[in-house]
């Protein structure tokens, strides 16, 4: 270590965000025992340090071992990505008796357990632009690959931030900012966490429309269907553009991704989308997601807080949604027009 004392100097004054975006990056082209090792010891022997030093070697040792990404190469035969959707998270201080686990709400233990699986059994997480480039067939990914996203910017949220970024994994943050950041005090995040998200290496943020209009009489499918008395389809654009143009504003960033509240659209807002220059949307439908699919069609699956390790397990093979919840039924098939759209959890 002696002999790279200049740069371990210069390390421990280096911001983890000039280090972190690239190793995240490098990470995905290297083989998974490399990554574990490179892992290893940045978690948990030097920290910092080795990051720095990683980072130096990796950029040098990668293309003269030939394993970095190259024109060449093809995403492994059958490479699919799961999306998992997350919601609210309880620990043990903040739960209270009306919030137990379940559809839309996991416990910080189970949600670490889930996440130390995923780094054990060296599964890659990817940002959404790198999903996007993946399913466009112009980025090739780990076949152990997965997507996390934490929908309507709950403060709980925040409790998720250490473990993720323990394990160095990557994530996105769907917010309303209509209605859902006004209370510092409140449950939602405030502004002032939303940019301490933002700037996290490797975490991003994504629009879910401006107040996630979720009642089933009056959401923005029956708005732009003409089905809710006093809304349009003018209203159900305005959800659309405005949450993009107050993140990218309140955020100095572009927001390129949308995600449905409540898992609704059909066709007419899927144009909408497309016409407020989104790239890719994400819907709440069961499934994961290929080379070759609609990245506005992107498919998530939702993670119940009531199911055990090995049903979530389970999701990540079958990239269904289980339902655990037994305190109340599940808000599958609450949806107006279910029989046309098939039937979607509460998002
Ligand atoms: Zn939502």
């Amino acid at each position: 270590m002696y002999y790279f004392a200049p740069g371990v100097s210069y390390a421990i004054s280096t911001p983890e965000k000039v280090c972190l975006p690239r190793y995240l990056d490098l990470k995905n082209k290297m083989p998974s025992r490399l990554r574990h090792i490179t892992d290893y010891l940045i978690i948990y022997v030097l920290k910092p340090k080795a990051l720095f030093v990683i980072v130096l070697t990796l950029n040098v040792l990668l293309p003269l071992l030939a394993i970095a990404e190259s024109p060449h190469q093809k995403n492994e035969k059958g490479t699919v990505v799961p999306i998992l959707i997350y919601h609210e998270i309880l620990s043990g201080h903040h739960g209270n008796e009306y919030k137990r686990p379940g559809e839309t709400i996991i416990s910080l233990k189970k949600f670490s357990q889930q996440m130390t699986y995923l780094y054990q059994q060296g599964y890659t997480t990817l940002n959404i632009e790198e999903l996007v480039n993946f399913m466009k067939g112009k980025r090739v990914i780990p076949p152990k690959s997965v997507v996390i996203t934490f929908d309507d910017g709950w403060k709980s949220q925040m409790l998720a931030l250490p473990i993720l970024r323990q394990y160095h994994f990557k994530a996105s943050f769907w917010l309303f900012p209509g209605s859902g950041i006004q209370d510092p005090y409140g449950d939602y995040l405030s502004w002032r966490e939303v940019r301490k998200i933002a700037n996290v290496p490797g975490f991003e943020i994504g629009a879910h429309s401006m107040t996630h209009p979720d009642d089933p009489r009056s959401n923005l499918v029956t708005w732009v269907d003409g089905k809710t008395k006093g809304r349009s389809a003018l209203n159900a654009e305005y959800e659309i553009r405005q949450s993009k143009k107050v993140l990218e504003t309140k955020l100095h960033r572009s927001i390129k991704y949308f995600a449905w509240p409540h898992g609704w659209y059909n066709n007419k807002l899927l144009q909408m989308a497309k016409a407020a220059h989104y790239e890719a949307v994400l819907t709440a439908s069961d499934g994961a997601n290929r080379q070759g699919d609609d990245v506005f069609h992107s498919k998530r699956i939702f993670v119940d807080g009531a199911c055990s390790l090995e049903d979530f397990k389970e999701t990540l093979h079958s990239y269904k949604y289980r339902i655990c919840q037994t305190h109340e039924p599940p808000t599958l098939g609450h949806l107006p027009y279910a029989s046309k759209q098939g039937s979607l959890p509460k998002h």
